[in-house]
């Protein structure tokens, strides 16, 4: 939906060298994991509701007390009350905490990226400085985000930050309108002006295919060994081997088509139209558009690195519902029978189109039915006459199956 500025909120993880001794960060680390251990201790027989302010009023002099800073002492029984709380909810008992870890506020750290150090307060007025062991391009994205909070944990005998980063994304108004159709064994992508005339269409194979060679071996070895392969060490081994190449293709193929995506649309400044997919999942119970064997697992993959991938170049990304893009005309809204290889033909107008391409101005009316503003003019109409092609809907065989790339 417009007007909503949606945030983006990514972590980077880094290891870093103190310079010169750690022994205070150390003894930071110890502190602040018994200051929480001794809140959680405290709290654990309290029924009541505990809020922030009655967690300020039980342990804030104390801590400061310790030596601990203002930010420290509110992380401090906020993460207590937390570990409480889940380990509550869990039915579990009452945490024990073992690890150096701790949640620093961005009042207490100073991040320099172009030195690429990092300079934490500490307790009675200890600072330490760090430097993050990373290839300054992996940081170089976040110079415009802001950050918030990190996390300073040693594991094995080193330091490893987890910085949290967000951005608020500033919508780009769009000049056309892209519409995504997905399909198991190919993807259409198809730019309409917001007057629409296509001035855009690709057409891209998905590794359905391959995806399903690993998933019949998968369920060969099942059959064979009905009973056992789950016990069979071989057998799990060659099992989780298929698995293992089905997640690496269809990740993969997902970032690239992603990243595909994104950069078509920011260079034709398009906003990016997909189907809904809760509502495909809807849909599906009655239809028979999807074939069973692969799931929805393999759409919400890409729809995530499409997402992703528009977000970062500050593109929208709307959603509609699917229902009847593949079965209704797009210039009458009549029904829509196959008439031959992956050909859609209207038996009330005539109207004639590639299954796929079709798809996609069905899509594209959807969103301009629902986002058509005041100053968009020549929109496709909702219900457009019998007798009148909107522009952008070729009723020409020949021009709907041309396929640019
Ligand atoms: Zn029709």
């Amino acid at each position: 939906m417009r007007g909503e500025e949606p945030v983006v909120n990514e972590a980077l993880k880094v290891r870093a060298l103190p310079e010169g001794s750690y022994d205070k960060l150390l003894e930071f680390l110890r502190l602040y994991r018994d200051a929480v251990q001794i809140i959680v201790d405290r709290i654990w027989s309290i029924d009541e509701k505990l809020s922030r302010k009655k967690l300020h009023r039980l342990f804030y002099s104390d801590l400061v007390s310790m030596g601990f800073r203002a930010h420290h002492a509110k992380e401090i029984y906020v993460n207590a009350k937390n570990l409480m709380e889940s380990a509550k909810n869990n039915g579990g008992r009452k945490p024990v905490l073992r690890k150096l870890s701790a949640r620093i506020d961005k009042y207490d750290y100073k991040l320099d990226l172009d030195s690429m150090t990092l300079t934490l307060k500490l307790h009675n007025n200890y600072e330490v400085k760090l430097r993050l062991v990373t290839p300054k391009e992996r940081v170089e994205k976040f110079r415009s985000w802001s950050n918030y909070e990190l996390v300073v944990k040693y594991e094995d005998n080193e330091f490893w930050i987890s910085i949290y980063f967000k951005r608020i994304v500033k919508l780009l108004k769009p000049r056309t309108v892209m519409a995504i159709d997905l399909n198991f064994g190919n993807v259409t992508l198809a730019i309409y002006t917001l007057d629409g005339r296509r001035v855009r269409l690709k057409k891209l194979n998905t590794p359905h295919k391959k995806i399903l060679t690993h998933k019949i071996w998968i369920e060969r070895i099942q059959k064979k060994y009905p009973k056992s392969w789950r016990f069979i060490k071989g057998v799990r081994k060659a099992i989780e081997r298929h698995g293992e190449r089905i997640r690496n293709i269809s990740w993969d193929y997902a970032h690239k088509l992603g990243d595909l995506v994104a950069e078509l649309a920011f260079k034709h400044n398009s906003v990016i139209i997909l189907e809904d997919l809760e509502k495909l999942k809807e849909n599906n119970k009655k239809g028979r558009r999807f074939n069973k064997r692969l799931g929805l697992w393999f759409y919400r993959r890409i729809q995530f690195c499409v997402e992703y991938e528009a977000m970062e170049r500050d593109l929208e990304v709307v959603k509609v519902n699917p229902r009847g893009t593949s079965s209704k005309c797009p210039r009458c809204g009549g029904k829509l029978v196959e008439d031959g290889y992956r050909v859609l033909r209207c038996m009330k107008c005539g109207f004639v189109g590639d299954r796929d391409v079709t798809a996609t101005i069905n899509i594209y009316k959807k969103y301009i039915s629902k986002h058509s503003r005041c100053g968009v003019s020549g929109v496709a109409p909702n219900a457009p006459k019998p007798d009148e092609s909107p522009s952008g809907m070729q009723g020409n065989k020949n021009e709907a199956m041309t396929t640019e790339s």
